[in-house]
């Protein structure tokens, strides 16, 4: 039985003080013991404040991207044990925003995944088809190749630590979903993409997120499917309502 994980990826929004109050309102409205688990996403300058508005509670705390090596010459850059020293649980890598906008490939976010692993954080790996990819009917080519692509040398026991985010790029932050069915496709075939490149058990225990314009509205029919193990969401995530109502929805 696989737990749910929804996490609210708050991009490039929210100062510390915001942030710090969205952790606190987002606490106070996820009950105690909540069967969902729950990673908050600051950007980087929000994580202290909202590490300590959660501090106690079973709310984790994520980041949005990291670099692959420990320290250096890297202007810019942020590592795992910086992370880690700020009570990050969760690193989010792939994300399509940064596949487009600073041209990361497979192989950059295969070499994070395996940062994060080796530091004992856990990736959120986000793979996803553009709407021309789907369109001319690419959509299995592209996430089979970006599963493969960003899992490489990941071991079998070291995918236990990993979530894997399907974010269809049409999706995000377009108020476009995926229904249900496109979704739930996607999902079954990045398991059996899992257990083709693992084994039946590891690819069972593999937490798959969904994540494009999940809303209160869309989110139960959405984490009712069988391969839907929780969500990722953007938007919706900015305040602590909505994102809660997206946890209720797969408690
Ligand atoms: C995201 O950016 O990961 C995302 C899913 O955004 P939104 O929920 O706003 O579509």
């Amino acid at each position: 039985m696989r737990k749910k994980i929804i996490a609210g990826n708050w991009k490039m929004n929210k100062t510390p003080a915001e942030g710090a109050a969205l952790a606190a309102e987002i606490r106070k409205v996820i009950p105690a013991g909540c069967k969902v688990e729950v990673v908050i996403c600051p950007p980087y300058t929000a994580l202290a404040g909202a590490a300590e508005a959660i501090n106690g509670s079973d709310i984790r705390l994520g980041a949005q991207n990291c670099w692959h090596l420990p320290q250096g010459a890297y202007t810019g850059e942020i590592s795992v044990d910086m992370l880690r020293s700020m009570f990050c649980k969760y690193v989010i890598v792939g994300h399509s925003e940064r596949r487009q906008y600073l041209r990361e490939t497979d192989a950059d976010i295969n070499a994070k995944a395996k940062a994060i692993l080796a530091g004992g954080l856990r990736p959120i790996i986000c793979v996803g088809e553009t709407l021309d990819e789907r369109e001319t009917g690419k959509t299995m080519d592209v996430i089979g190749a970006q599963v493969r692509g960003c899992l490489d040398g990941i071991t079998g026991a070291q995918m236990k630590e990993v979530v894997i985010a399907y974010e269809p790029v049409w999706a995000i932050g377009t108020g476009k979903t995926a229904t249900s069915a496109q979704a739930q496709e996607v999902h079954a075939f990045i398991r059996a993409q899992m257990a083709a490149l693992y084994d039946d058990a590891t690819a069972q225990g593999v937490r798959i997120q969904y994540g494009g314009s999940m809303k209160p509205g869309n989110a139960k029919e959405l984490l009712s499917m069988p391969d839907i193990d929780g969500g990722l969401i953007g938007g919706a995530a900015l305040e602590a309502k909505s994102f809660a109502d997206i946890v209720l929805a797969g408690v």
